[in-house]
């Protein structure tokens, strides 16, 4: 250490002994002393100029080159930015597309719900409506009874035997359609492929469109299956009369294979995700209620009561019978009650007056047409309370129980003719015993 700063030492004092400079102007000859500490303070001062001119030097030579760089990277810290801006806004559009995407897959299955209940809401309607009407008529001709007044044995109500038409057991038809909606809905995927929380979400709302879609189609099947069962007994009860209930109500043509007998599965509009199912079977029940509408209608307007209300006595048949004035052998287009002098006679079914007044034989006669071909008529009355034209509807008064015309003591004379032919009135007042469940 002494060493090398004795060597230093020997260096410097080496480089900067004392001079003197010299120098001469008008003859005088001057000189300089120079120290070696003034010479050190001279070199470092002028090191120091040196070195300050090499930096201002290469400062100036480099500042493009400076300028440069400080501007790439610039420009790399503006793009580093706005690519992370550009990330976060690719990341909110994610996240609102997503949104968007469940949002609007949720409308959809929304609309779709809404749309099959709005149907099904529709037919549950018209069928309570049609129900209420010959639940109405159901009680009204149960009150008055069978030709005799007799009440049917089953409380007011009695069952019509319905051969049933569908073979297959509820729980294998409802089995059936639970498969068919399952097989739809795994048809039915979510539109874009999602992953995460969104396609979890989706999932789950997807699941319970279907729960809710499988519903639908088990309420769908049962109103459906209802109303069927509802058309045979009424088709039965018409069948009875011995008029045919085909010439008075044509079956509906449902084009469509029966799903319940497990016909060919259509297969929905996967593109739409369309639950096609339920709206083919919408359409065929449907169209059971347009003919359950119509069976209904026809039977309001058949004449399925009794024109006697109060007690009453059966005295006479339809058909062949010794004739009670002149003893022969006559046909009997009608039955005969006897009840109590001036005892309501009331119509039989809804429809409008055709004839009211005497007519030979007949005396104080009623003609009404119920509509669908069908006339009754009541005679031998002894009071007439309804004009020609007049609206009646089932039990309406016509008139009252008299022996008028050719008549051998108080009864009421009553037929009923289909296309102007006359038809057995007992088996329509049998007919009109039967009351239907719904
Ligand atoms: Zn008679």
């Amino acid at each position: 250490m002494s060493r090398r700063s004795g060597n230093m030492k020997r260096v410097l004092s080496r480089l900067f002994k004392e001079r003197q400079i010299y120098h001469r102007s008008d003859g005088v000859v001057h000189f300089i002393s120079m120290s070696a500490k003034t010479q050190v303070a001279l070199a470092i001062v002028v090191l120091a100029a040196l070195l300050w001119v090499a930096y201002s030097s290469v400062n100036v030579v480099f500042k493009e080159q400076i300028i440069v760089a400080k501007e790439r990277e610039r420009l790399v810290m503006q793009t580093n930015l706005s690519k992370r801006l550009h990330e976060a806004q690719k990341a909110y559009d994610d996240v609102n597309y997503l949104n968007n995407t469940i949002e609007r897959q949720f409308d959809e299955t929304m609309d779709d719900i809404w749309s099959r209940h709005r149907m099904l809401a529709n037919m549950v309607e018209r069928k309570a409506e049609i129900d209420q009407t010959l639940n109405s008529q159901a009680e009204a001709l149960s009150a008055a009874g069978g030709p005799n007044g007799q009440k049917p044995s089953n409380g007011n109500r009695v069952m019509v035997d319905v051969i049933p038409g569908e073979p297959t057991p509820r729980q294998s038809r409802m089995s059936v359609l639970r498969k068919e909606a399952a097989a739809e809905a795994s048809i039915r995927k979510p539109v874009a492929e999602e992953d995460g929380l969104a396609a979890e979400s989706i999932e789950m709302m997807e699941k319970a469109a279907a729960d809710l879609y499988l519903e639908q189609m088990l309420l769908l099947a049962s109103v459906e299956e209802k109303a069927t069962q509802q058309i045979a007994e009424l088709r039965q009860v018409i069948n009875s009369t011995g008029v045919s209930s085909e010439s008075l109500v044509t079956p509906a043509k449902i084009s469509n294979v029966v799903l319940a007998q497990g016909g060919p599965f259509i297969e929905p509009n996967a593109m739409s995700g369309e639950p096609v199912r339920f709206y083919q079977h919408a359409n065929r029940t449907a169209t059971i209620i347009d003919e359950l509408e119509d069976v209904k209608k026809a039977i309001r307007h058949m004449p399925l009561s009794s024109p006697l209300t109060v007690t009453r006595r059966f005295t006479s048949g339809f058909g062949v019978r010794r004739d009670p004035i002149n003893g022969r052998h006559s046909s009997h287009h009608g039955i005969d009650f006897a009840a109590p002098w001036a005892s309501p006679v009331t119509a039989t079914g809804a429809g409008i007056v055709k004839f009211a007044g005497t007519r030979s034989g007949w005396g104080r006669m009623v003609e009404i047409d119920h509509g669908n071909g069908f006339v009754t008529r009541y005679a031998h009355m002894s009071r007439i309370s309804v004009k020609a034209g007049q609206k009646v509807d089932l039990h309406s008064k016509v008139g009252e129980l008299g022996s008028s015309g050719r008549s051998t003591g108080p009864h009421v004379h009553y037929e009923v003719l289909f296309k102007k032919r006359p038809v057995n009135p007992r088996r329509f007042i049998e007919a009109g015993r039967y009351v239907f469940e719904s």
